[in-house]
C-alpha cells in the first residue's frame, strides 16, 4: 500500500503506485487539456506530484514539449540564475564486497587494480585538486568493512579539511558511500560533511535485487531507507540519484520523485540534490547487457521534468556526459557539474599507468578545469566555487528558506562572483582570466541591493590584492 509517510521502503516507493502512475501517464500523454492544467500548476513553481510529472515526461505533443522545456529553463533561471557550482570526485578506495553487475568494482572482478589511498596519497591528490582550483569534493568509495571502514572515511575527511596549500583549501566535502547505520551517519555529520549522496541505482525492487545479487547492497529496503537514517543521524543535506540505463526510465523517474516527496513530507526536508548519472562503459561490464539505453533527447526531457517537479532541488551532471550533452542540459535545470574528473583511485597528482587501471568508468568530458570554466563563461554561466551556505550553517530547510526568499541575487550571486574571482586570480590561464573579469563586471548588475553591490566591489578589489574567503 502506498504511504508517503511510511518509514518502509516498499510503502513510500510503492511498486503498485508507480505502475498506476505509468499507466495514467500513458493514457494521458497527449491529453492537451490535462497537460495545460499540469503546466499551469507547475508555473506556480511549487513543484508537481509524481503522477503529473510522469504525464509531462511521456507527453509527445511537440508544442507542449516546447512549453515544458521553456518552463524548465525559466524555473532554472528564477531559482539558480546562471550560476553553476563546480566540484570534483575523489575516489578513496575501490575495494568492494558487493556484486553490482554494472560496476567494475564488483567483488568478482579479479583483474581490476585494487587500490586504497593512504593519508599521504590523499594529501598529494587533494593538493593537485587544489592546484586546479577545486574547493568542493565528492568522496567516493566501494563498500568494504575491512578495507574501507567508517574510521578510514572519517580519517580521510579530517586529512582533507586539514590541508592548507597556497591560497587553497577544500571547503566542502560531500560523501558518496554505501548505505550505513544512523550511528555512522552521525559520525559523518560530526566530521563536517556537506551532502550525503547515495544513488538508488533503480527503484524497481525486482531489478534492483537482480542487479545486486550479492553483498550488503542486495538489501533493497536497507538501501532505500538510507536517507531516512542519514537524516536521523543529523545530516539534512542528502543527494538522490538513479543510474539511468539500468531500468525503465519512466519507472525510475517516478520513483525518485516519490522518494523526494517522502523526504519532504516525512522528514520535513526534500533532497538537497538529484544526480542524473547515465550508465557508462566500464571494465568487466558486458556492453551488450548494459548499453546506456536512453537517448540524449530522453535524457534532456528527464532533466527538464525533474526541474519542474522539484524546483528547490539542485541537479548534478557529471563528466559521464559529453561536452555537447552537458551543453544541452545545463540550461534545462542543472546547477552543479564536475570538471576534470578522474574516476580512478588516485590519478590527479599523477596519471595512472595503463597496466594499473583502477577506473570505475570512462568519462566523456576530458577537459581541464580551466577549459570547463572558460566554456561555461563563454556561454554566460557563472562558474561558482561557493561553499558559503554549508559554512554558515544554511543547510536543510534553512537553505530551502533562502532559496524561496528571492534573496539569492544578493547572497548566492555575490558569493559566486567572489569565489570565481579567487579562481581567476589563483588558477586560471590568462585567456580564461580575461573572459572571467569581463563577465564579473557585467554580472555585478544582477545584484539588486546597492549596499551589497558596493561591498562586493570592495571585496573583489581585496581579492585582487591577495585577500581570500569573503562571503555573505
Ligand atoms: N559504493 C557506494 C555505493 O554503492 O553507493 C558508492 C558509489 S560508487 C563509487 C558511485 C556510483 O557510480 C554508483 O552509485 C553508481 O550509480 C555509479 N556507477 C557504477 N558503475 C557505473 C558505470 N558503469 N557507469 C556509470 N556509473 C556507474
Amino acid at each position: 500500500m502506498y504511504n508517503v509517510m511510511s518509514p518502509k521502503a516498499e510503502e513510500f516507493i510503492s511498486h503498485e503506485e508507480i505502475l498506476a502512475s505509468l499507466e495514467y501517464a500513458r493514457e494521458h500523454k497527449n491529453d492537451r487539456e490535462l497537460i495545460d492544467k499540469i503546466l499551469a500548476k507547475a508555473r506556480e513553481r511549487k513543484g508537481l506530484p509524481h503522477r503529473e510529472a510522469a504525464v509531462l515526461l511521456d507527453c509527445e505533443l511537440e508544442d507542449k514539449n516546447q512549453e515544458i522545456y521553456a518552463l524548465a529553463e525559466q524555473i532554472k533561471k528564477d531559482f539558480y540564475g546562471n550560476r553553476i557550482v563546480m566540484f570534483a570526485p575523489l575516489y578513496l578506495s575501490n575495494y568492494c564486497i558487493n556484486g553490482c553487475e554494472y560496476c567494475p568494482y564488483h567483488l568478482k572482478n579479479k583483474h581490476i587494480a585494487r587500490k586504497k589511498l593512504t593519508q599521504e596519497e590523499i594529501i598529494r591528490e587533494v593538493t593537485a585538486l587544489q592546484d586546479m582550483g577545486h574547493k568542493r569534493l565528492a568522496l567516493e568509495a566501494g563498500e568494504d568493512p575491512v578495507n574501507n571502514p567508517i574510521e578510514y572515511i572519517l580519517e580521510c575527511i579530517k586529512t582533507i579539511y586539514g590541508i592548507k596549500h597556497k591560497n587553497g583549501a577544500i571547503r566542502r566535502v560531500n560523501v558518496n558511500i554505501a548505505a550505513t547505520t544512523v550511528e555512522n551517519y552521525r559520525k559523518l555529520k560530526e566530521a563536517g560533511i556537506g551532502t550525503y549522496i547515495l544513488f538508488q541505482e533503480t527503484y524497481n525492487k525486482e531489478s534492483y535485487e537482480k542487479l545486486h545479487p550479492t553483498g550488503p547492497k542486495h538489501d533493497y529496503a536497507y538501501h532505500t531507507e538510507a536517507m531516512d537514517r542519514a537524516m536521523d543521524g543529523g545530516i539534512d543535506d542528502v543527494g538522490l540519484g538513479v543510474l539511468f540505463g539500468l531500468n525503465n526510465y519512466q519507472y525510475d523517474f517516478t520513483g525518485i520523485l516519490m522518494h523526494a516527496e517522502h523526504l519532504e513530507t516525512y522528514k520535513g526536508v526534500g533532497p538537497h540534490t538529484i544526480s542524473v548519472p547515465r550508465l557508462r562503459r566500464a571494465d568487466d561490464i558486458d556492453p551488450d547487457v548494459f548499453d546506456n539505453g536512453i537517448s540524449d533527447e530522453t535524457f534532456a526531457k528527464i532533466v527538464a521534468c525533474i526541474r519542474i517537479a522539484v524546483p528547490y532541488t539542485g541537479m548534478i551532471v557529471s563528466t559521464r556526459e559529453s561536452q555537447s550533452c552537458r551543453e544541452k542540459v545545463l540550461h534545462l535545470g542543472i546547477s552543479q557539474i564536475s570538471g576534470a574528473s578522474r574516476t580512478s583511485v588516485g590519478g590527479y597528482a599523477q596519471p595512472e599507468p595503463e597496466e594499473e587501471n583502477s577506473a570505475q568508468f570512462d568519462v566523456s568530458d576530458n577537459r581541464t578545469l580551466d577549459e570547463v570554466v572558460r566554456w561555461l563563461m563563454e556561454m554566460d554561466y557563472v562558474p561558482s566555487f561557493c561553499t558559503a551556505c554549508y559554512r554558515e550553517g544554511r543547510t536543510g530547510d534553512r537553505f530551502m528558506t533562502l532559496l524561496k526568499s528571492g534573496q539569492i541575487v544578493n547572497c548566492c550571486h555575490p558569493n559566486a562572483l567572489m569565489t570565481l574571482k579567487e579562481y581567476l586570480e589563483d588558477y586560471a590561464s590568462e585567456e580564461t582570466r580575461a573572459v572571467g573579469d569581463k563577465l564579473i563586471e557585467k554580472e555585478l548588475d544582477v545584484i539588486t541591493n546597492p549596499k551589497v553591490k558596493e561591498k562586493v566591489v570592495d571585496y573583489l578589489a581585496n581579492i585582487h590584492n591577495g585577500q581570500r574567503d569573503f562571503r555573505f
